[in-house]
């Protein structure tokens, strides 16, 4: 297959690709500046195959150093900008990264964390163009089945895994996405997640498949997003709940204009709360569920269904399936079990992980890690990640539901529930919550709410209000975390 970039700028080279705050970037331009790019960093030696880690903030440049690297056949290992020295330290040694290209902004960071590989700054590259370099001979094909980036999982249940997503997995994404919405003229997409995470990446991706504009936000401002919406400007946007929770803070009653059609939500779950607003005011909002080894999204509920199947993830795109293992055999409707994922948008291996690499796969399925049922109806419910399932007096509780619950008193700003050791159960239910306002809190009352909503062997024996709840670079919830901190506080549990 001709190489994305390449193509796209044969094909429509006057349109936009890209917008941001303060400039414009058509195709022709933005397949100059990667090429450019790419003639540079070969003279630093940067070949086929190599390793490259990325950790810059989400401009241009970070669009110019993906493709550039494609163009060198170079694997891009983008990296968290939220993420600690010490998690930075161990993603740069675990891929073996022979470059880090980072930016002004995150140079230091990238100074600190960076072990033996060389450190090199966007700005300072582009600086070094000249029409004197040698130009090597840039790639013109991809083929399906080769290594195009290596994302780390968020790393909630464990260590981050680094993920082998070939030019396949991020074709057939968004080819998947395509069939899921289709394409109009006017589409345009705004990117407000990060382009290190699978999320925003597959938008860099659409953007030279499809020959859509993508709007490309350095930060993440609701009242920004709130007015390139209301502006009429863009069609598409991708988030996750929190995001979207503010925007809609901002935006107070004013109405979405028609032209806006799709807001992908992803991530995790979404609150009841959230999706009840989102219908009130008609917004489209286009529920998912993904993981960075499936390219980002293989599951959708489109919006007309949002009301009659809430809670729901919807159902497979286009070229993949989903399957429920109960353990010995495929699930019947609404028996939960474990989510099984076939299509080729599913990652190729674990990076250094074979045993992990092993475990993930049955005939062909790719195991999540997550557990679901699915409805007469065949739609996904997602319940909760398997290794945080609770298991008391042989009853199984997903913490998520009851997370959910506490959630609903108005104090709650985040709950994170894990099981304990117990002698006559084997595990019970405890909570750690975070609130509004400390001198409302009364476990008490949290417990009784619980009670009212929840069957009682679900209902948290304790309720421990904390200053904060731990939670990785994605900002998510660490429930691990929450059972150590458990353990250093209880020494002398039964385990
Ligand atoms: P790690 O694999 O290292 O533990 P992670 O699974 O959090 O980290 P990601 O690939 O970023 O890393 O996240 C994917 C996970 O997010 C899914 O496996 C699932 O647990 C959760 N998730 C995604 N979408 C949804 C959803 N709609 N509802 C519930 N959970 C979701
Ligand atoms: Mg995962």
């Amino acid at each position: 297959m001709p190489l994305w970039l390449h193509q796209r700028a044969l094909l429509t080279p006057e349109r936009i690709a890209y917008e941001t705050e303060n400039s414009r970037l058509t195709f022709h331009e933005l397949d100059q500046s990667a090429r450019q790019l790419a003639c540079i960093l070969s003279s630093k030696g940067i070949a086929e195959g190599s390793h490259i880690a990325v950790l810059q903030e989400n401009t241009l440049n970070f669009v110019r150093t993906q493709h550039a690297l494609m163009y060198l056949h170079a694997i891009c290992v983008p990296l968290n900008l939220r993420l600690a020295k010490r998690e930075l330290s161990f993603q740069l040694a675990d891929c073996a990264a022979g470059f880090l290209i980072a930016d002004l902004a995150t140079y230091e960071k990238a100074q600190q964390a960076n072990t033996n590989c060389q450190l090199l700054t966007i700005e300072q590259l582009l600086e070094e163009a000249t029409d004197t370099l040698p130009q090597p001979v840039l790639q013109r094909e991809i083929s399906l089945n080769d290594p195009c980036t290596i994302i780390y999982t968020s790393g909630t249940t464990g260590r981050p895994k680094g993920v082998v997503l070939t030019y396949g997995s991020h074709w057939w994404n968004a080819n998947a996405s395509l069939i899921n919405l289709g394409l109009r003229e006017t589409d345009e997409w705004l990117c407000c997640v990060p382009l290190f995470h699978v999320s925003g990446l597959s938008l860099l991706i659409k953007n030279v498949i499809y020959g859509m504009p993508v709007f490309l936000c350095r930060h993440f401002h609701a009242a920004d997003v709130h007015q390139q919406i209301l502006a009429g400007k863009v069609s598409h946007i991708s988030l996750v709940a929190s995001m979207l929770q503010r925007v809609l803070d901002d935006a107070g009653a004013a109405r979405f204009p028609d032209t806006f059609r799709c807001v992908l939500l992803g991530g995790g779950p979404v609150p009841p709360v959230l999706l009840k607003r989102c219908l009130e005011r008609r917004i489209p909002v286009y529920q998912t569920y993904g993981m960075t080894e499936t390219a980002s999204q293989c599951v959708t509920l489109p919006p007309e269904y949002m009301q009659a199947k809430a809670g729901s993830a919807g159902k497979a795109l286009f070229p993949l399936q989903i399957q429920i293992d109960s353990g010995t055999r495929p699930a019947e409707a609404g028996e939960p079990g474990e989510i099984l994922v076939k299509g080729p948008t599913v990652f190729s291996h674990y990076l250094n992980r074979e045993d992990a690499t092993r475990d993930a796969f049955t005939d062909g399925w790719f195991r999540t890690g997550d557990i679901g049922y699915l409805d007469a109806d065949g739609f996904l419910f997602v319940l909760d990640r398997r290794k945080d399932l609770i298991i008391s007096g042989g009853e199984n509780i997903y913490p998520a539901e009851v997370e959910a619950v506490l959630r609903l008193d108005t104090n709650v700003t985040g709950a994170g529930v894990i099981g304990i050791p117990d002698s006559a159960w084997g595990q019970k239910p405890i909570a750690f919550v975070t609130v509004h306002r400390s001198d409302a809190f009364d476990a008490d009352d949290l417990i009784a709410l619980c009670r009212s909503h929840l069957a009682h062997y679900k209902v948290p024996k304790q309720v421990i209000l904390c200053d904060e709840l731990p939670e990785n670079a994605a900002h998510k919830l660490l429930r691990r975390k929450l059972y150590e901190r458990w353990l250093q506080e209880n020494p002398s549990n039964p385990l």
